[in-house]
């Protein structure tokens, strides 16, 4: 548990424009900022962040929240693990209750998985620097291959000792867990022995988008041991495999910044890119790019650029991942590196300028490149030249938008030798195959007709007081500080002010009215609260709270710019700003709030007669229509209050 000081801190650092931009690139629009939704797929921006109001909010999906609300949806956190990640971020020290032993216990399994991550990366590359057998081993094989110190540190590189169970072993001293050793894959139960999934080799930390490490990859570094080349963690709880890239959480701001990622193969092609002053680079690890992948580093850029080494072999291999990059609607290109380099080496053979200005001249488009490729090896084969065909056609029925599918068709029938009638017909039949559907689940706009954006409403909206429930909470988050009535008290002449939140309270008090949702309910019962005391928290407050249910309600209702008061809209009669209405707009809500309340007592009020009439019931049906009657008084009394401006 941390405590209550150490939560007010961490919410007062937490500024939220900052805590969203390592994530979702954000350009300013008047007083607000403005990005891609990370949370939906979407190509115009709707996501909003309100640095002044210290909340976010999606026009599209309808999700918001504060800062807090934001990591935790994002890095899929607990509250606690995003309030820790903010502390980190804002080096802010976590001053925790006691725990007893069952909050010990159940603490998060995740959790505690990060924790064992973050010590086995702080022991590995003490290990390096420290101990002569790291230096010996590890480091002099990266200062052998020019890796600079600073290289080195950004990446958290280590080294694992031979020794099959040194690792475990210090681990275990340290009081770690040997299941969480297990579980994390840092170590391997045989029998009735553990030991060290990575003795002996260089380790490369997986660290995720917020630099937490989920993972690690191991390089051995001796010819004669018959031992795979790289080991790497299995997955877990925190480590899948297929959803992160190596070196996001390094080039993640350069990436955003040049609008371009470069995609490598291996670890140290990563880092010998970051040493040639290229930090726009990430790394599949070997294996071909997945879907989410992708839209990981789509989140930053549309534009990717793949480096090849110059082994036809190896490239035909790697090609055919490639069309699940163009099926994400990102622009694809290709370079191809000189015949025998890899990055690794051809960015320490040549100048850092003469590096970066070989990517930029070589760069190509991937259809171009992959048509030319395909052509060169099938050169008179008919046979081989139709599969050619068949082969680029799917490339380009991938892409979702209609344009570009269009020119890579013009472009191809020139260079294949082919009408374009022939190609669009082969590709459209490939579009319409129903596995391509399938696989494709995010269709590009024209495939299918965009609804208009739709804020969610919680699943009861159906109930009569939805929306009323939903617009005195909203006023008293938006105005209750605000002046209601001024009045001089007859008793001493003194001046009295009530807030609108005074005014709320009161009204819905004396009447004993509830809200049908929760998170409402709670909200006004703070009111209440702070009211009673004299004291208005504010809507920082609120926004802040450590309740996710208020503080994610509260950034939705104070997100809605232009709502007005329903009675109003129907009137048309709307002029002026919502505040120079408070007077009217305040009491206004509060009556149809009521009248909404009893008229679903009315409603369960008919229900029971019916009930009371099957059985012959008469004294209770007398009762009930007393009620009935009452009631509908109580409604008249508020219709002409309300005067004709609401239709009940
Ligand atoms: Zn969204």
């Amino acid at each position: 548990m941390i405590d209550r000081p150490t939560i007010e801190k961490i919410l007062d650092a937490a500024q939220i424009v900052d805590v969203i931009q390592e994530f979702v690139p954000l350009k300013k629009r008047g007083v607000n900022y403005l990005g891609l939704c990370p949370f939906h797929n979407e190509k115009t921006p709707s996501f909003t962040v309100s640095p002044s109001k210290e909340i976010f909010k999606c026009f599209g999906c309808g999700k918001a929240g504060n800062a807090v609300n934001f990591i935790m949806e994002h890095e899929h956190l607990s509250y606690p693990e995003a309030l820790k990640y903010l502390a980190r971020k804002y080096h802010i020290e976590v001053v925790e209750k006691e725990l007893s032993a069952e909050e010990l216990e159940k603490q998060n399994e995740r959790e505690s998985l990060l924790i064992l991550t973050a010590y086995a990366a702080r022991q590995f590359s003490e290990n390096l620097i420290q101990s002569d057998e790291g230096i010996s081993v590890g480091l002099s094989y990266f200062r052998e291959r020019g890796f600079r110190q600073n290289t080195l540190k950004k990446f958290e590189i280590g080294y694992s000792f031979e020794k099959r169970d040194a690792f475990t072993k210090q681990a275990l001293d340290d009081g770690y867990k040997q299941d969480f050793l297990i579980k994390t894959g840092l170590s391997i139960q045989h029998e009735e022995r553990v030991f060290d999934r990575f003795s002996g080799r260089v380790m490369f930390p997986i660290h995720s988008l917020s630099g937490q490490v989920l993972g690690f990859g191991g390089r051995i570094l001796k010819s004669d041991v018959k031992t795979a080349k790289y080991v790497n963690s299995p997955e877990s709880e925190i480590y899948h495999k297929s959803r992160i890239v190596y070196g996001i959480f390094q080039a993640r701001k350069a990436i955003s910044k040049e609008d371009r990622c470069y995609l490598v193969e291996g670890y140290t092609d990563v880092m010998s890119l970051h040493e040639a002053g290229i930090e726009n680079v990430v790394s599949s690890s070997g294996t071909s790019l997945t879907q989410e992948q992708v839209r990981l580093i789509k989140r930053f850029t549309q534009n990717i650029t793949i480096l090849f080494d110059g082994d036809p072999a190896g490239i035909k291999a790697s090609i055919r991942g490639i069309d699940i990059v163009l099926e994400e609607g990102m622009n694809v290109r290709i370079v191809l590196l000189p015949d025998g380099e890899d990055p690794d080496s051809y960015s320490k053979k040549v100048s850092n300028e003469e590096f970066l200005k070989y990517l930029k001249d070589k760069e190509r488009d991937f259809i171009h490149f992959k048509t030319e490729l395909l052509l060169e090896e099938a050169s008179d084969d008919p046979v081989r030249k139709a599969n050619l065909i068949r082969d680029i056609v799917r490339s380009i029925a991938v892409i979702p938008e209609t344009i570009t599918r269009t020119v890579y068709i013009k472009e191809c029938s020139t260079r294949l030798e082919i009408t374009e009638e022939v190609l669009y017909h082969e590709v459209n039949k490939l579009r319409q195959q129903a596995s391509f559907q399938s696989r494709n689940k995010y269709p590009g706009p024209e495939d299918l007709p965009v609804p208009p954006p739709v804020i969610p409403k919680p699943v009861e909206q159906d109930v009569v007081t939805y929306y009323s429930e939903k617009e005195v909470i909203r006023l008293l988050l938006k105005f209750g500080s605000a002046e209601f009535e001024r009045e001089i008290r007859s008793e001493d002449g003194q001046e009295e002010v009530t807030t609108v939140s005074d005014y709320i309270v009161r009204e819905i008090v004396s009447d004993d009215l509830l809200f049908d949702y929760d998170t409402w309910q709670k909200i006004f019962e703070e009111f209440r609260f702070h009211t009673e005391q004299g004291i208005f928290p504010g809507d920082k407050y609120f926004v802040k709270h450590e309740d996710p249910a208020i503080s994610r309600s509260s950034a939705d209702l104070l997100s809605e710019p232009h709502m007005l008061s329903r009675i109003w809209i129907n009137k048309q009669t709307y002029v002026e700003t919502e505040d120079m209405k408070i007077k009217d707009i305040v009491p206004d809500a509060v009556l149809k709030f009521k009248s909404d309340k009893i008229q679903s007592r009315l409603k369960e009020i008919m229900t029971q007669l019916k009930e009371a009439a099957k059985t012959g019931d008469t004294e209770r049906i007398l009762a009930l229509q007393k009620k009935d009657q009452n009631l509908r008084i109580a409604l008249k009394m508020i219709s002409d209050k309300l005067g004709n401006r609401i239709v009940l």
